[in-house]
């Protein structure tokens, strides 16, 4: 008798990661419960049609971003959830279902420090990943071990785990669950801290503003954003929801957070209306004293954040971007294909358009080493869109299809 492992979704597409561990004595554990990127947020029939919603399972969350926790509303409101603590936070705070959600929230504790979940031990890595706090999972039950990569990379702020997980790997690991977002592609995997020098030495050229859009649960870019402020004497503006993420998450660490030299916070009025609601008065009060009213950005010569959802807010208090600005791209550019209107408003005033932006994800190199550090008996590819064609020399690759049951040797 031995695990079973089902990926209902995944085999063949990045995100909306949707894994089943089930022991022999029928109890279940769910690695993360992900919407699919490409499916109608709207849709009726958003889960996997092969997970199975009734019977128990414990759900397992490798971190905060929706193609991993989105659909965690559609499953039954009595399976507990389990997770990071700053994750738990992230998901909370996010404006899509997080505040509403009626589950259970259990959080783990430290990095490497095995929790008991039924019938399963598991042992959470936290790892370096575009989202923060996220973490691989080591999976022992039945005799067997399971190891899941969740999404990691190997070039951001805290690549140093990977290292040191590599260097004293688990041992004996009966499959790896790996994913595999930037197999045969040719996306930009440089480190956050070139990016920084990048910034550094741009800025001093640019006579203006700079404004940049990047997603504010991107802590590893804002805090490559907040240095770069330091070290060029300028301000980092942050919107609203940049603030809260921060104030929720950075008790404890060495994060920037309202209150720090060169950090600043932009009140437009939308923003202020929702977080007056969701966090209370108290909250803006708390920011207030950290504060830049959005009418005086205009003669500011700071980092701005710039998302389209505060192109509006912005205008109506006479911002106007110029051709002595400099507008950075700083998320994927996937994104900015489907359309932005941050990038629209600056790119019509003439403003110079530039990107400054690194994978959240590791490079196929990487990928390699780390499953070669692993050195599985057998390699389950998840997240990636490239499977059917992996580099020679990856390692024991099985042929998952969604949907289908694997079950360990
Ligand atoms: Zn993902
Ligand atoms: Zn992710």
């Amino acid at each position: 008798m031995t695990l079973t492992v089902t990926v209902h979704r995944g085999t063949r597409q990045i995100g909306g990661s949707v894994i089943e561990i089930a022991h022999p004595d029928g109890k279940r554990l769910l690695l993360d419960a992900g919407q699919a990127l490409d499916i109608d947020e709207g849709a009726e029939d958003q889960l996997p049609p092969t997970l199975d919603l009734t019977r128990p399972a414990e759900v397992l969350l490798t971190h905060a971003h929706l193609d991993h926790w989105g659909l965690v509303h559609k499953l039954p409101a009595n399976w507990r959830v389990h997770c990071g603590k700053a994750t738990a936070k992230l998901i909370k705070a996010a404006p899509f279902a997080g505040a509403g959600l009626p589950h259970e929230f259990q959080t783990w504790g430290a990095s490497g420090k095995p929790v008991n979940i039924g019938a399963f031990c598991v042992t959470p890595y936290l790892t370096d990943h575009s989202a923060f706090d996220a973490h691989m999972l080591q999976i022992d039950a039945a005799g067997r071990r399971v190891f899941y990569t969740g999404d990691f990379r190997r070039h951001g702020r805290k690549s140093t785990l990977v290292d040191k997980l590599m260097a004293n790997p688990p041992r004996d690991v009966d499959l790896l669950i790996t994913e595999g977002t930037n197999l045969g592609t040719d996306k930009p995997t440089v480190r956050e801290s070139e990016l920084e020098a990048d910034l550094v030495a741009r800025a001093g050229q640019v006579q203006g503003r700079i404004f940049v859009a990047w997603s504010g649960q991107n802590i590893d870019r804002t805090v490559t954003l907040y240095r770069a402020a330091k070290r060029t004497g300028r301000d980092l503006i942050i919107d609203l929801y940049t603030a809260d993420i921060l104030d929720q998450i950075a008790e404890g660490t060495k994060l920037p957070r309202p209150g720090f030299p060169n950090l600043k916070v932009v009140i437009t009025r939308a923003l202020r209306n929702h977080y007056a609601l969701l966090r209370g008065e108290g909250f803006i009060e708390r920011m207030l004293p950290h504060a830049i009213a959005a009418d005086k950005l205009q003669d500011s010569r700071g980092i701005i954040m710039l998302r389209q959802g505060l192109v509006k807010d912005y205008s109506a208090k006479g911002v106007v971007p110029t051709v002595q600005d400099l507008f950075l791209w700083s998320m994927w550019d996937g994104y900015l294909a489907k359309g932005d209107k941050a990038y629209d408003w600056c790119k019509a005033a003439g403003t110079q358009m530039d990107k400054l932006h690194t994978s959240g994800h590791a490079a196929t190199a990487d990928l390699m080493a780390f499953a070669a550090a692993i050195a599985p008996k057998a390699i389950v590819p998840v997240h990636g869109q490239n499977w059917h064609a992996p580099p020679d020399g990856f390692g024991p690759i099985l042929n998952a299809t969604d949907g289908t049951p694997i079950r360990l040797p």
